[in-house]
Formats: C-alpha cells, structure tokens, sequence
C-alpha cells in the first residue's frame, strides 16, 4: 500500500500525547516532520486500560516499521529520575505508576514520559516558536495552566520534576480553592473552568450575549470581539492573572522568550496582547525589554514533537 508518511520509517520514534480525553500519536522523523498519526478517545480510566490503549497505539503506528524508542507526555508531574507520576487528576489511576518502565515493559521500547507542558516546552524550544533562544518558558493554556521551562537549553524540571508549574503560582490570596491545595492559583482563574465560573458571575444580572449561551473559553472570546462587557471583563481577568504569573516567573528566572501555546491560546492576539500588557506593569523594565512573546508556532502537534523528542534525547 502506497505509504505517503515523509520521513524514514526506520527511523522514526513514537511520540505519545495523553490528554483527560484524547489519546493523540505519531510517528516523529528525527528530523521533527510528523509522519503516520491516530486520534483516539482515551478508553478507560483503569491503569491496564489506559496501558493497553498505549502499547495499541504504538503497535499500530509500528505497522510502518519498527521505532528506536516511545515517548509519551502526561497531563500530570513526571519524577525525573524514577519517571513515577505524581498530580494526575484527570487520569488519577496513574498516580504512583512508574510510567516509563510500565509502558517500556509493554512496547518493549526503551520509554520517556514526560509532564505535557514540559513535552511542549521541549517542541518549542526544538523546532519551534524557541528555537533561536536558550532560556525559555513555555506557557499550556487549556483545561488547566500549564509550564515548562527550558533553561540554558536545556529542559529544566527541578529536584521532583515540578519545576515550571506556572499554573500554581498564586495570584488571589484569598482566591477560590486549586486543585493543587492552594488557593487563588493562576490556574483557578485562567483555566478553562475558570473562564466559565468567572462568565457565569459576569453575566449575572446584565446584559450580556453570553447569557443563554454555552460557556466556553472560544465563546467568551468571540463574544469579547464583538465588545461585549461581561466577556472582556473575563478575558481582562485571565490576562490580568496570566501576566501576574508570567511576571513573577520572569523576575526570578530572566528568560528572553514566552512561548503560549494549548486549545485556549487560539483566542490569539485579543488574548496575548492583553497578556503582554498585564506582564509589562508587573516586571523589571530591563526584564521585560529582555523577552519576546509569541503564539506556539507547532500548536497541536507540540504535544506528540516534545515527547518524541524526549525519546531520542533519553538516547533512544
Ligand atoms: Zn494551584
């Protein structure tokens, strides 16, 4: 059959991007061009589903010929060194699972798995909206707010793998309870249920086009566009606590780049301008002429890059 993958089969590794709702695979040249990729619903909350699910899908995406190693990215913490993963709460029956060894032992592949933001971080410091820097942080806006840093070019994730979780620094002392345990998290207000909470108080007892509608980020957003004031107060208060995270982050550790990526930064400029903004008022002035933002220049395809490349860094 008439395969139409670029790349060199043989040598392609696997890059695995598990979400709370979508399993998305590919091929990945070592080059980074994307070759044979499957889309699938996650099946099963039970660690052998989840696990079988995995090793299916890169036996499928071996029919193309065997590959050096997998890498799989996780909504969740990856320790470093024991690649146990910790923090998972949309696919709790990993936690404590040694990811990497489990899913090796399935594949029998050598196996890296990463934090997802730290998988995309590494994409876009690859091939990506970073390439031509080496202090980096890579900001995952969707469900949850995701970071991941890379530092003197290097991916940088700290003694227990938590390094980077911008999504946690707190912004509202007296904020609405994480996730995480704390309160008031950049998270808990910039998140995609953070947007809904914040709609749904914004709209109450105003006029709104949101009212009736149903919230989602991509609807506040298109709703902001046509000026409506209950939806700009909600994009202004996830810019105001992304810019406040961001800005903390670039005041301790000085990198020249943002990269924003993830489902909720398609808002695009309505949202990253806004961003931009909030970061400048709360950071060293020579700090923030330092660093340049941009949009996610792999957008989807980060997730599945960044753990392929984990793959072959690991020396797969
Ligand atoms: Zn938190």
């Amino acid at each position: 059959m008439y395969n139409v993958s670029v790349g060199n089969p043989a040598t392609e590794f696997i890059g695995l991007d598990l979400g709370g709702t979508f399993l998305k695979a590919a091929r990945v040249a070592p080059d980074g061009v994307v070759g044979r990729r499957l889309r699938q619903p996650v099946e099963s909350d039970s660690v052998d589903g989840l696990l079988s699910q995995l090793a299916g899908a890169v036996r499928k995406l071996e029919e193309d010929g065997p590959a050096p190693a997998v890498g799989l990215g996780i909504p969740g913490i990856v320790e470093p060194v024991t690649g146990i993963a910790r923090g998972v709460p949309n696919l709790p029956s990993l936690e404590g699972l040694p990811l990497a060894a489990e899913l090796a032992a399935r594949c029998g592949r050598p196996a890296f798995a990463a934090n997802d933001a730290n998988a995309g971080a590494l994409a876009e410091a690859w091939l990506g909206a970073g390439q031509d820097v080496r202090n980096m942080l890579y900001v995952s806006l969707g469900t949850g707010v995701g970071g991941g840093l890379v530092l003197d070019g290097r991916l940088f994730l700290g003694h227990a793998g938590y390094a980077g979780e911008i999504g946690h620094i707190q912004v509202e002392p007296d904020g609405v309870r994480c996730g995480c345990g704390s309160w008031g998290c950049v998270e808990t207000i910039a998140g995609a249920p953070g947007w809904v909470r914040r709609a749904e108080k914004a709209v109450a007892g105003r006029p709104s086009i949101l009212a009736g509608q149903r919230l989602e980020p991509a609807v506040i957003v298109e709703a902001a566009h046509a000026g409506d004031a209950a939806a700009l107060e909600v994009l202004d208060g996830a810019a105001r606590a992304l810019g406040a995270g961001i800005a903390a982050t670039l005041n301790i550790l000085n990198v020249e780049r943002v990269v924003v990526g993830g489902g909720v930064s398609a808002a695009g400029a309505i949202l990253l301008d806004r961003v931009v903004a909030e970061t400048r008022q709360r950071t060293f002035p020579a700090v923030f002429a330092g660093c340049s933002f941009r949009p996610s220049a792999l957008g989807a395809d980060a997730g599945v890059i960044g753990a392929a490349r984990g793959a072959m860094l690991a020396g797969g």
